[in-house]
């Protein structure tokens, strides 16, 4: 017997994964598809939540408001899931290393500008993280490390067993009938990450492919609970594994991890500390990226059943949850979304493919 569903969902990623649990929690019929790729954005992610802009010492868009959602949404997805618990609080630190650099977080410190989110004072690297330098940290607070991996593997579990989850590639011809595979739907989000780029109703956005790959390294001199930063970070994992990344290119050869950015991994860890690492995995992922650097929410301009949940950049984790409430509150209830991350403010863009097309 064919299943109706309010919502399709096109796309298991953290966008979503986090879409899909705001239906269940409202209690909205919905179907989930997924075509089960393996290096996207959400698999590879380092679940990395730091809160601040580095560069410019400041909180990053929007921070407090998405810190302060998380807690409860993490929680109650996690109890959903079995009791379990995905979201932990972390020490993060940035190595701080030219004068420059130091008067400039000292300025920032004293001036009371980054209260609540700079500790007020440096401290110094362990001799058990085997310093390469004298290096001073300035420790940001209010960082947290999702499990990402868990979080999805385990949401998947409970899609299946619910028979919510579709293991398929949508076909977008299917929006004319408004039925794939055996499910009748009314509307379809897409939450496709780069899959956007093949999406016939939304590939007129101004999004950008970036590439990112990580290392997942163990070490058994090397010591620290606490997530470092200088160009690249190092998370802990536990039992002596580390992660260390992101690298963020514009250009690159093809889909698989490349040697000179395992080159540039390895580099930048050495510039951190003397220690021993062995590698044990290599991976690349894809982020979409948008020229303004704010996420792309909303309705379809003409097709007004079809909605987009994409853009989340490189600070998924932490903002994927509220922005998930904000576009069904949008949908359901007519709650405006913000214009900063309303796609209508590329509807100049969507009117120009009409004329091509
Ligand atoms: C190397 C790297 C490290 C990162 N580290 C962090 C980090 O530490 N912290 C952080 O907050 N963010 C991090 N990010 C960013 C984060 O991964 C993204 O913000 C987030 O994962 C985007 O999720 P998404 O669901 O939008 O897209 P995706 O993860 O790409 O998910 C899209 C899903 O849709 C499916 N799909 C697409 N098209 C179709 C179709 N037609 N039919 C069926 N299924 C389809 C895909 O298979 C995929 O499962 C990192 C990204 C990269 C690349």
């Amino acid at each position: 017997m064919r299943k109706k569903v309010e919502y399709l969902i096109v796309g298991q990623g953290l966008a979503g994964t986090f879409l899909a649990f705001q239906l269940l929690s409202r209690n909205i019929s919905f179907a989930v598809v997924d075509n089960s790729r393996p290096n996207t954005a959400s698999k590879v992610a380092a679940g990395l939540i730091n809160p601040v802009a580095l560069r410019r010492l400041i909180p990053s868009w929007r921070a407090q408001e998405f810190l302060n959602y998380n807690i409860d949404f993490y929680t109650q997805l996690g109890a959903v899931l079995g009791g379990k618990k995905y979201h932990h609080k972390i020490a993060f630190k940035k190595l701080i290393e030219s004068k420059d650099e130091r008067l400039f977080w000292e300025k920032k410190m004293a001036s009371g500008e980054v209260d609540g989110w700079v500790e007020p004072s440096f401290s110094i690297m362990t001799k058990s993280m085997r310093p390469k330098k004298d290096f001073k940290l300035g420790a940001v607070k209010q960082c947290y490390w999702l499990n990402v991996k868990q979080l999805l593997e385990d949401f998947c579990v409970f899609l299946k067993a619910n028979g919510l989850l579709l293991d398929e590639k949508f076909e977008y011809a299917s929006i004319d009938e408004k039925v794939f595979s055996d499910v009748k739907f009314k509307k379809v989000v897409f939450c496709e990450g780069i899959g956007i780029k093949n999406n016939p109703y939304f590939n007129y956005l101004p999004y950008r492919i970036n590439k990112g790959e990580l290392l997942t390294v163990t070490s058994m001199n090397y010591r620290s609970e606490c997530a470092m930063k200088k160009k690249m970070f190092v998370l802990p994992l536990g039992n002596n594994r580390y992660k260390i990344g992101a690298t963020y290119a514009w250009e690159w050869e093809d889909e698989k991890p490349e040697e000179k950015s395992k080159s540039l991994l390895k580099d930048s860890l050495k510039e951190i500390t003397q220690a021993e690492f062995d590698i044990e995995n290599h991976e690349a992922g894809f982020r979409p990226a948008v020229k303004d650097r704010r996420p792309l929410i909303g309705a379809h301009p003409e097709h007004k059943d079809l909605f987009l949940f994409n853009g989340m950049g490189s600070r998924g984790c932490l903002i994927a949850p509220k922005l998930a409430k904000e576009l069904v509150d949008h949908i359901e209830n007519r709650t405006p979304l913000t214009p900063e991350t309303d796609i209508r403010r590329y509807e100049k863009l969507s009117k120009i493919q009409s004329l091509k097309q």
